[in-house]
């Protein structure tokens, strides 16, 4: 492969559609998808950006949150990862990686719909760690529906637990752990600007993820406390394989996007180390987005 950061033409650089079909059970496993997503295990470089840092991320067995992963580790950080328990394989390669870089990392399953372990979580990640310096609360639930009237209250409760009290959960939690440098940093998406019909519920949470995230950075930055979004466009993960997006949809990922493919998740990595490390310095209550070219707002 022509290395990652090579002068080339970008939208030729990733696999473009049509992807086989691959539909998996919610969460899906990364390792099971065709094409194996590029989360930068052989393709991201660090530099000492992120040295001796502490950092929890929630979602970091699979997709954006593993490729940040793999990013904190090289930049020089220990990092402590929260997933599913069923994501097990998925997590412990990430485990691996970041321990060949010779960093800690801190092994965290569990569900984050449930508030106990929310603040659990938070606890095992500061004593495994020694400290928290970056949070980046990423794991996402979403589940495409037709229509308004498939969309169950059981579908919009798991959904709004997942990516919004969660959030709220994980973050009060954390707060007072952080001191002044620290990062916070959220996944939001475009969907929170250009909702899809299919996703009412999953978009109205990217856009709480905005709000509260910018509400948020008003409050950390009185103590030093960065924080900030970032608003994804279409990503090869297990998030759009497993129910994220119909099957027929999945097989075409990537083709409306002025690129013609879909980012994989190491195209988004250098994102996170930026706004967590203090090249960032000046950056709080932003929304990054990372959309092959469509923008937000
Ligand atoms: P992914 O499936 O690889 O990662 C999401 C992770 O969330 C899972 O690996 C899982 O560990 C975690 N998660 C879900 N429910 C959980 C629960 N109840 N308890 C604990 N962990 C749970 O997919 P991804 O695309 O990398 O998703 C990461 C974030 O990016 C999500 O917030 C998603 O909404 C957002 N996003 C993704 C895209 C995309 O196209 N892939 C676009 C915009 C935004
Ligand atoms: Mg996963």
């Amino acid at each position: 492969m022509t290395d990652r950061l090579s002068m080339q033409d970008p939208r030729e650089q990733y696999p473009k559609p049509p992807f086989p079909s691959q539909p998996q059970p919610v969460p899906g496993l990364a390792r099971k998808m065709e094409p194996v997503p590029d989360h930068g295990e052989t393709s991201y470089k660090g530099s000492g950006k992120l040295a001796g840092r502490k950092a929890l991320i929630t979602g970091a067995d699979s997709g954006i949150g593993r490729a940040a992963a793999i990013a904190y580790a090289r930049e020089g950080a220990d990092v402590a990862i929260s997933y599913l328990p069923s994501e097990a394989a998925d997590a412990a390669e990430v485990i691996k990686l970041i321990e060949a870089e010779g960093r800690t990392a801190v092994d965290l399953p569990g569900d984050v719909t449930d508030e106990a372990w929310c603040r659990t979580l938070v606890d095992q990640a500061i004593a495994g760690l020694g400290g928290l310096d970056i949070l980046v609360i990423n794991a996402g639930h979403q589940q495409s529906r037709e229509d308004i009237s498939k969309v169950t209250s059981k579908d919009f409760d798991e959904t709004m637990k997942t990516n919004l009290y969660a959030l709220h959960w994980i973050a009060q939690a954390a707060v007072p752990h952080l001191s002044a440098g620290a990062s916070v940093i959220t996944t939001a998406s475009v969907q929170a600007y250009e909702p899809s019909a299919s996703l009412l519920d999953y978009a109205t949470t990217k856009a709480g993820i905005v709000a509260y995230t910018k509400a948020l950075a008003k409050q950390l930055i009185e103590k030093g406390i960065r924080a900030n979004v970032v608003a994804p466009g279409p990503f090869w993960t297990a998030l759009q394989s497993s129910g994220g997006q119909p099957d027929e949809a999945v097989q075409q990922f990537g083709a409306q996007s002025a690129f013609g493919r879909p980012g994989q998740p190491v195209e988004i990595a250098p994102v996170y180390v930026l706004l967590a490390s203090q090249e960032g310095s000046y950056i709080s209550g932003e929304v990054y987005g990372v959309t092959g070219g469509a923008g937000i707002a």
